[in-house]
């Protein structure tokens, strides 16, 4: 199945986020070294860039007395899902 739609991932968005805070952390402890200290601040300002990896499909539907709203989405890259569904009775039988 294609995606309707592709967006960034939060997940990955996050990652490099805590990964540019990680990187920082140890060239604070690096600071005597500056080799190791330059390279690892160049890592944390150079991150991977941020790609639309986030697929998503949506399906909208009714079947008798019933209407369906369903929302998914994966990343290709870190394999991160999430999926919403409502489904909503249109009228009450028997009234
Ligand atoms: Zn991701």
């Amino acid at each position: 199945m294609s995606a309707e739609n592709w967006r960034m991932c939060p997940n990955c968005k996050n990652k490099i986020k805590e990964n540019k805070k990680r990187l920082i952390a140890q060239a604070q402890e690096l600071k005597n070294d500056p080799d190791q200290y330059n390279a690892l601040i160049d890592e944390a300002t150079d991150p991977p860039e941020l790609e639309e990896t986030l697929g998503e499909y949506y399906y909208t539907g009714s079947k008798d007395n019933e209407v369906k709203f369903n929302y998914s989405c994966q990343c290709e890259r870190c394999g991160f899902k999430f999926e919403y569904e409502k489904k909503i009775v249109m009228f009450e039988k028997g009234k």
